[in-house]
């Protein structure tokens, strides 16, 4: 006979083979899916598992590509009024990675990558060099590009020179007169004067002289006294305050690109990839093409290290052409953005939460990892979307506004706002130096005389450095799993699969009382 059981805070005993099951209210992810309706995320919510661990020991290690780990799965979306290279630096100091547009010269984008590759060095190797000769109008000049001005000289101006000073900003901060009159050799702190290191010192006792000598820059030098290299003190603050920054073998901060998939886009790869990219993503609005495929294959023959992120999907057959073709992981999403209008004119997409979970299911299979692109509002939408399956997710109305996102801040109504827009809206597509690549992304032929936009433009309000804002979105997230019950990604996503992680479909009337009602007025503010 079955034994009898007393489920806890219940007077009902039951037989302990229904135990279970009593227990177990909700859904299972495959459940709520497979009803049949499209959902997105704010058609469910997640039911609350058992704590026994706090917020901090939950870790966001996640995979961004086949080959690619990062520590949290943030990205930055290739938007020209989300992703450059300051955004791409800042996401990857937190632990995230940073996706630079294309709609902009190849020469522009792959500088943006070279600026987010240059930035955060244990040695910096090729450094900006001038010579005794230049004046400091010069310096000026590499202040105003660059955005640092301690410059090393050698004799000739150039790295592999023999060293002979270096200029800071504090040998000619207060110059007076006329800057292009002033040679450099007037004012450089002279090599007698400088601390240097010799060619194969390590990184760590190169940081140990910078530490002991206290000064800003340690010019690196071979035998013959010749410059070779470069060290700034700020990377080593840098280094130490940002823990979790995602960086590469040589201790460089990782990011992607994005490309089209035509003939010229094999150019703009090129520059790409000298610059340094880690991973490029193919930005089509509809990747089940001959396009992507022929690339992907293109890419995989010619730059075997590159990792590649193909889409976008929402179907498992979309997800199969590109994962057969070789794609290391798969952008999710198709008219679930905030700026998008592809739904309404074209008719076609899928609403997000199911995209989600239908791709990760598939492309589980095969270890590819998936990228939930678009739609996320809320810290809330992030934790549905790695609930659902995905590994890391791509925003852009949430970065938008930050200080790090292109563009100026500007006043409406007292407001402060930077501009945010769809890469399908008329206003990119017009962009002057766009040479098409946003309209690459919402036409597939040449042929396509009349534009019909696919984005809208509009505005955001500013939301402060992506600094402290992705710190945030990480804790709530850690909060999040922790209310769930889960300690990592790999454990939610193993638990959604067993079925372990519940689910509940929201009635309308569910989704309005979730949110803030009731009050006359109130202020929102979340950190
Ligand atoms: P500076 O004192 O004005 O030179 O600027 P900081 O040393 O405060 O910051 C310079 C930052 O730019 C560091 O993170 C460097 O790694 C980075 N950087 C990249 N390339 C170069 C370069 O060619 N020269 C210098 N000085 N810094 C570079
Ligand atoms: P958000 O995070 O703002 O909700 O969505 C950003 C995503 O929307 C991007 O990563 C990209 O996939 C998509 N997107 C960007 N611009 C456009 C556009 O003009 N039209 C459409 N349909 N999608 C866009």
């Amino acid at each position: 006979m079955a034994e009898k059981n007393h489920i806890p805070n219940c007077s009902v005993a039951i037989d302990s083979s229904d135990a279970e099951d009593y227990l177990q209210d909700g859904l299972s992810a495959k459940e709520m899916i497979e009803r049949g309706d499209g959902l997105t995320y704010n058609d469910f919510i997640i039911l609350p598992g058992f704590i026994d661990f706090s917020p901090d020991e939950v870790d966001l290690e996640c995979k961004l590509t086949k080959k690619i780990t990062l520590k949290a799965p943030l990205v930055s979306s290739p938007m020209d009024t989300v992703t450059e290279a300051d955004m791409a630096i800042a996401m990857a100091l937190c632990g995230g990675i940073g996706i630079i547009h294309h709609n902009c010269l190849p020469t522009y984008q792959a500088n943006e990558v070279l600026k987010v590759k240059k930035y955060k060095h244990g040695f910096i190797h090729d450094p900006v060099v001038l010579s005794p000769s230049h004046t400091v109008a010069d310096v000026i000049g590499v202040k105003n590009e660059h955005g640092f001005c301690g410059i090393p000289i050698t004799e000739n101006g150039k790295l592999g020179g023999r060293l002979v000073g270096i200029v800071t900003s504090r040998d000619i901060d207060f110059l007076t007169g006329d800057m292009s009159a002033i040679k450099l050799e007037t004012v450089m702190t002279k090599l007698s004067d400088l601390v240097t290191a010799k060619s194969g010192v390590t990184l760590s006792v190169a940081n140990n002289i910078l530490e002991t000598s206290k000064k800003g820059k340690l010019p690196i030098v071979n035998a013959q006294g010749n410059l070779i290299a470069l060290m700034a003190r700020t990377d080593l603050k840098k280094a130490k305050s940002y823990p979790l920054s995602s960086k590469d073998d040589n201790k460089q901060l990782i990011v992607g690109a994005a490309i089209g998939t035509r003939e010229d886009d094999k150019h703009r790869l090129a520059l790409l990839a000298q610059a340094g990219v880690d991973v490029v993503v193919l930005d089509s609005s509809q990747g089940n093409s001959i396009y992507q495929v022929e690339m992907i294959k293109y890419i995989k023959a010619k730059y075997p290290n590159l990792q590649i992120i193909a889409g976008n999907v929402v179907t498992k057959r979309q997800a199969k052409t590109l994962i057969e073709a070789g794609a290391d992981a798969l952008r999710v999403g198709m008219g679930s953005g905030s700026i998008c209008i592809t739904q309404e004119v074209m008719a076609v997409g899928r609403p997000q939460a199911t995209a989600v979970y239908k791709v990760a299911e598939f492309a589980r299979k095969h270890q590819v990892p998936v990228i939930a692109d678009g739609g996320i509002q809320s810290i809330g939408h992030i934790i549905k979307a790695l609930s659902l399956g995905a590994s890391t997710v791509m925003m852009g109305s949430l970065l938008a506004g930050t200080s790090e996102a292109p563009g100026e801040y500007f006043f409406s109504d007292g407001v402060r706002l930077k501009k945010y827009r769809g890469m399908g809206s008329l206003e990119a597509m017009d962009r002057k130096d766009a040479t098409g690549s946003a309209m690459n992304r919402y036409f597939h032929s040449d042929v396509d005389k009349l534009k019909v936009a696919q984005g809208v433009s509009g505005s955001i309000v500013d939301k402060g450095s992506v600094l402290k804002f992705v710190p945030y979105l990480q804790c709530g997230i850690r909060h999040g799993f922790q209310d769930v019950g889960v300690r990592s990604l790999n454990q939610l996503r193993d638990k959604m699969c067993s079925g372990d992680v519940r689910f509940e479909l929201r009635s309308h009337s569910a989704q309005l009382e979730g949110n803030v009602h009731s009050l006359f007025s109130y202020e929102k503010k979340l950190f």
